[in-house]
């Protein structure tokens, strides 16, 4: 077509490519390491099954579908553009493969023409949602609109391009060729000049506009076309209940190093890829109990607000990314992109409003994590500035004094099993199961009884088991999540002390909560404990399974189950609490519309059970309340003592007390014979 106007056009795009990408590596760079490249074959798994093939969107089918097609259309078109710029030098031009006389040519071109059709019907979609449907959780700005308009454009320049051309050459409909065939009857009747011209257009449209198109994505949120790939394939492939412990946390006091994450540049590399792949969909903020009661707390807006404060501050975080990390404080002086994202780009208020339900981990398409961001946005406020909310100081204070977060006396932790013959692992070494009671459960009076029911079953089952008694102390989970990191490291060296003491590596360790359950199977690890954990329904289903209990009695009731966060997303543990329930004569089991994976959280996770819910905000117990009333539930059953309280009190604040709040191993503790209760 023109080899000086192609040259300039290739030189000038991709030159101006080529420094974007160069500018926004280096800044991905001011983040510390993050490495990422273990587990190769999972990573590629993960990435062909969420990045190519947009499972996460299975709950969006038709914007699913309309990505996946867009996506599938630009690998195939890629070679297309190749093809095109090619043209520009030799008009003749074609990878020989793809050459029209060759067989892999012929359907070469059928596929470009089906693809640049679905292309363009992807866009219609996408078009129609911006413009029609308009939900909430969407960011709209022209940015999104120019940015279909361009993919738009793009396929009918080539199919205008290839219709003219045919159309020139005399050749008549060929369903190898349907989209340009078709365009080459429409422009059938043009004079050779006009076809001349409309195939210039078509050529120079689309080769521009592909270049063009590449060239904004780097400064927009469609940089995700180009991050979502490598941030799916660089997912923490670690359990998702672990927070990644800070190392050296002593030493680090001693050096003055900042404890948590003070300044954007103190985040991974990682973490600025996430920054750069959201795609503001605002699916994460649609499912965030925090936004839905309306706190602060977006998490669509936590990650776009420190992206534009990255982007903001580019320059300045460049050049300063050899300094390394300081203790200093920010005053006046300091330069802008220094200062503590507390004091201005994050509000503390979003932070404590997060109950790291993950539940918009679970929804994010692009695999971006917020629990990691905030929690260790969190240890910084705690460790380094003593500021949180002050209802905290006596969960902490509770901790240091009474090894639990209520400050009952520690010397009666093991008082609720009280005439039930309980061992101590003192006195049973040799016991299988350590039965892990946990805070709530020895202290709460509701959730003693839950206790007082596990043990009955265990004993008719007659499962060798023992407690620690005063030994054991709280695993420290609501220290770590709320960010005070060095008091959870005091419980987890004490406690991982005292299970390796006696051998309990080669026992099974019980428990009824699921947050001393993920911290001890996923976090212990990283101090030196490593056990076989089981979640009280894991375990009584086995039971179940293996005949040990065999629940005879009916118990008429519907029943509803509310997933606990730490047993469902963080751990999986979906089914075992259902098939306890099932296993019941008479009970009916109805499910919430928000269950399983999608389940709303109490409100309890992330250090919340210990502070008062922002003011001016609804109760997220009370909206997960009304979730669950709706289905006409006489029972609302859970599975963890977080949960317990907080549905208990939804169900009194609602003045439904008619409605029994139970936890699943009460329920089966009905229908397996009131007589164990008296235990062993
Ligand atoms: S973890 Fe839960 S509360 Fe926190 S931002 Fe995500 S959805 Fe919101
Ligand atoms: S973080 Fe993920 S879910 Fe949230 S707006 Fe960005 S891409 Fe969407």
């Amino acid at each position: 077509m023109s080899p000086l106007g192609m040259g300039l056009l290739l030189i000038v795009g991709w030159g101006a490519f080529a420094y974007s990408s160069r500018r926004r590596w280096r800044l991905m760079m001011v983040g510390g390491p993050a490495p990422r490249f273990d587990h190769i074959g999972e990573r590629i798994r993960l990435t062909l099954r969420y990045a190519l093939a947009q499972m996460r969107m299975r709950r969006y089918p038709v914007a699913g579908a309309a990505h996946m097609l867009i996506f599938s259309g630009f690998v195939i078109l890629l070679l297309r553009s190749l093809i095109l710029w090619g043209r520009g030098f030799d008009e003749e031009f074609s990878f020989w493969i793809f050459s029209p006389d060759q067989p892999l040519g012929a359907l070469y071109a059928l596929l470009k023409d089906l693809f640049a059709v679905l292309v363009i019907l992807g866009t219609l979609v996408f078009f129609y949602f911006r413009l029609i449907v308009r939900p909430a959780r969407l960011t709209y700005n022209l940015d999104g609109l120019i940015i279909l308009g361009i993919i738009l454009l793009m396929m009918v320049a080539d199919i205008l391009y290839d219709g003219a051309s045919m159309a020139a050459r005399g050749r008549g409909f060929t369903a190898w060729e349907p989209a340009g065939s078709t365009m080459a009857a429409l422009v059938g009747g043009l004079s050779d000049g006009s076809l001349e011209v409309l195939r210039h257009i078509g050529f120079w449209t689309h080769s521009a506009l592909v270049l063009i198109f590449l060239n904004i994505l780097p400064y927009s949120k469609h940089f995700h076309v180009l991050t979502a790939f490598p941030n799916v394939f660089m997912q923490d492939l670690t359990p998702r209940g672990r927070l990644v412990p800070i190392d050296d946390l002593e030493g680090k006091v001693e050096r003055e190093e900042t404890l948590g994450v003070r300044r954007l540049d103190q985040f991974s590399r990682k973490a600025m890829l996430d920054y750069y792949t959201c795609t503001e969909c605002g699916r994460c903020s649609d499912v965030c109990p925090a936004t839905i009661t309306g706190k602060k707390l977006s998490p669509k807006h936590f990650i776009v607000d420190l992206r534009d404060f990255l982007y903001k501050h580019e320059t300045a975080l460049v050049a300063g990314s050899n300094g390394g990390a300081t203790h200093a404080q920010g005053g006046d002086d300091e330069p802008s992109h220094r200062i503590d994202l507390v004091d201005g780009v994050i509000d503390p208020e979003v932070l404590w409003a997060c109950t790291t339900c993950r539940a918009c981990e679970e929804e994010c398409p692009v695999f971006i994590s917020f629990v990691d961001k905030i929690v260790d946005m969190r240890r910084y406020l705690v460790q380094e500035r003593g500021e949180f909310p002050a209802e905290l100081q006596t969960a902490f204070r509770g901790m240091e004094s009474s090894m639990n977060p209520w400050g009952f006396p520690a010397d009666e932790r093991a008082k609720w099993s009280d005439g039930l013959d309980v061992p101590l692992l003192a006195d049973k070494p040799d016991a299988e199961v350590l039965l892990w009671v946990g805070c709530a459960p020895s202290f709460d009076d509701r959730a003693k009884k839950v206790s007082r029911a596990l043990v009955s079953l265990l004993n008719q089952a007659g499962v060798s088991f023992a407690i620690l008694g005063t030994e054991e102390r709280c695993t420290g989970d609501p220290a770590r999540r709320a960010g005070n990191e060095y008091l959870f490291q005091f419980f987890a060296r004490a406690n991982v002390e005292t299970l390796n003491g006696y051998q309990a590596d080669q026992k099974t360790i019980v428990t009824s909560c699921p947050h001393c359950f993920n911290t001890l199977a996923n976090e212990y690890g990283d101090f030196g404990g490593n056990y076989r954990v089981v979640h009280h329904t894991e375990f009584l289903a086995g039971l179940l399974r293996d005949g040990k209990l065999k629940p005879t009695k009916s118990v008429d009731a519907r029943v509803t189950y509310h997933d606990s966060c730490y047993l469902g997303r963080y751990n999986d543990i979906y089914d075992a609490p259902r098939k306890l329930l099932e296993s019941i004569p008479g009970l009916t089991l109805v499910e919430p519309a928000e269950t399983r994976d999608r389940g709303m959280c109490c409100g309890a996770g992330g250090a919340q059970m210990f502070k008062e819910e922002e003011p001016g905000t609804d109760r997220v117990n009370s909206v997960r309340t009304d979730q669950l009333l709706a289905t006409g539930a006489e029972t609302v059953a859970s599975a963890c003592p977080f949960c317990m309280r907080m549905l208990t009190d939804g169900i009194a604040g609602k003045n439904r007390e008619e409605v029994k709040q139970l936890d699943v191993a009460e329920l089966l503790l009905q229908s397996v014979g009131e007589e164990a209760t008296r235990g062993s």
